[in-house]
C-alpha cells in the first residue's frame, strides 16, 4: 500500500513538474512576443538630495504587464530573459526609451539604466549606447548606467574595459546592490566607478538595530575616502531618512519615503514641486 501511495505521489510530482515546465515555456513565449512588440514599459524612480529639494536623477525600471496575470516583477522576467538570451534586447529598448524620456525633463535631471551581466559580455554594448545617445540627442553627461556588484565580480576583466570606454564617453557608472556581492572593498579603488548604490538590505533595520546602523555607517565611511558618490536605496520611513541625514550617509536618497517609481510625464512637475516646497517625506509603507 505504501508503495502504491509513493508511486501515486511520484506521479503527482511529475505532473506538477510538467505543469510548472509548461507554465515556464508559456512565459518564455509570451516574453519573446512582448519584446518583439515593444510591450515592455518603463517607469522612473527619482533620486533626491537628502533634504528632498533636488530631484537629481531617475532610475529607469522595466515593467511587463502580462495580459491575464497582471504585472510580473522585473526580477523574474529579467532572469528569464537572461536565460533566453534576449535580455540585451530589453536593455536596448529600455535605454532608448529612457534617453528619449530624459530629453523631455529639465536638463539638470539625469537618467539611470540597469545593465545585465549579459550586456557586459556582449561585444557591442559601447557602440549601441553611443548610437542611442546620437539618435535621441541626450548628452552622455545625463546618462548613468548601473551594474550590479555581483555581475562586476563575475565579469571583472570584461567589465573593466567596457566601463572604461563608457566612462570616456562621459557616462556615469554606478555599482548597484552594493554590499550584497561579497566583493572585497579593495576592488572599489581600482574599478572605473563613480557612484555606489547601497543595497536596501543595509537600511531595513537601522532604526531598530544599532549594529545595522553601524554597518551602514562603516560602508559609507570606507566609500567616502575614495571620492565616490553614495546613493542609499530602499529608504522607506521618516525614521530611516532622519538617521541617514543625521549621520551623513547619503548624497542621494532613492526610496518610497520620497517617491515610488512613476510615469515619465510626471517627473518635471515633481521636480518643480520639490524645488519649491521640498518633497514631503511619507511616513512609511506597509
Ligand atoms: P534595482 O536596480 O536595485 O532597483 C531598485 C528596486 O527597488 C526597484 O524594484 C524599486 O522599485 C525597488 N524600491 C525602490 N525603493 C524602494 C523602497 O523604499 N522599498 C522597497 N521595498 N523597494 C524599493 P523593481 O522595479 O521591482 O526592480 C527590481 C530589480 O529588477 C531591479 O533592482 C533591477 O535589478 C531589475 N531591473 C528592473 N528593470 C531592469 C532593466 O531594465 N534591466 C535590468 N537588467 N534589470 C532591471
Ligand atoms: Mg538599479
Ligand atoms: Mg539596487
Ligand atoms: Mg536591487
Amino acid at each position: 500500500e505504501s508503495k502504491a501511495r509513493s508511486r501515486g505521489s511520484f506521479t503527482l510530482f511529475v505532473q506538477e513538474m510538467d505543469a510548472r515546465y509548461l507554465e515556464r515555456q508559456r512565459l518564455k513565449a509570451d516574453l519573446r512576443a512582448a519584446v518583439d512588440q515593444h510591450a515592455i514599459t518603463v517607469v522612473y524612480q527619482p533620486m533626491f538630495t537628502p533634504d528632498g529639494r533636488g530631484l537629481v536623477c531617475c532610475e529607469a525600471l522595466a515593467r511587463w504587464h502580462y495580459p491575464e496575470k497582471g504585472p510580473i516583477a522585473p526580477n523574474i522576467f529579467i532572469q528569464i530573459a537572461e536565460e533566453m538570451g534576449i535580455v540585451t534586447e530589453i536593455t536596448q529598448q529600455v535605454l532608448r526609451r529612457a534617453c528619449f524620456d530624459c530629453c523631455t525633463w529639465p536638463d539638470t535631471i539625469g537618467v539611470s539604466v540597469n545593465l545585465s551581466v549579459h550586456d557586459l559580455r556582449q561585444g557591442d554594448l559601447v557602440a549601441s549606447v553611443e548610437s542611442i545617445l546620437a539618435e535621441t540627442g541626450l548628452s552622455a553627461k545625463r546618462l548613468h548606467l548601473e551594474v550590479t556588484e555581483s555581475s562586476l565580480i563575475e565579469e571583472l576583466s570584461a567589465a573593466r574595459a567596457v566601463l572604461d570606454r563608457l566612462r570616456a564617453l562621459g557616462i556615469t557608472i554606478s555599482i548597484d546592490d552594493f554590499g550584497t556581492g561579497f566583493s572585497s572593498l579593495s576592488y572599489l579603488d581600482t574599478l572605473p566607478v563613480d557612484v555606489v548604490k547601497i543595497d536596501r538590505s543595509f537600511v531595513r533595520n537601522i532604526g531598530q538595530d544599532g549594529r545595522r546602523l553601524k554597518l551602514l555607517r562603516g560602508i559609507v565611511s570606507l566609500t567616502r575616502g575614495l571620492d565616490i558618490g553614495i546613493v542609499v536605496e530602499g529608504v522607506e520611513t521618516r525614521e530611516q531618512l532622519s538617521l541617514i541625514k543625521k549621520h551623513n550617509c547619503a548624497d542621494l536618497i532613492q526610496g518610497y519615503v520620497f517617491s515610488m517609481p512613476i510615469a515619465a510625464h510626471t517627473i518635471t512637475a515633481l521636480a518643480e514641486e520639490a524645488e519649491v516646497n521640498g518633497i514631503a517625506a511619507h511616513a512609511g509603507v506597509a
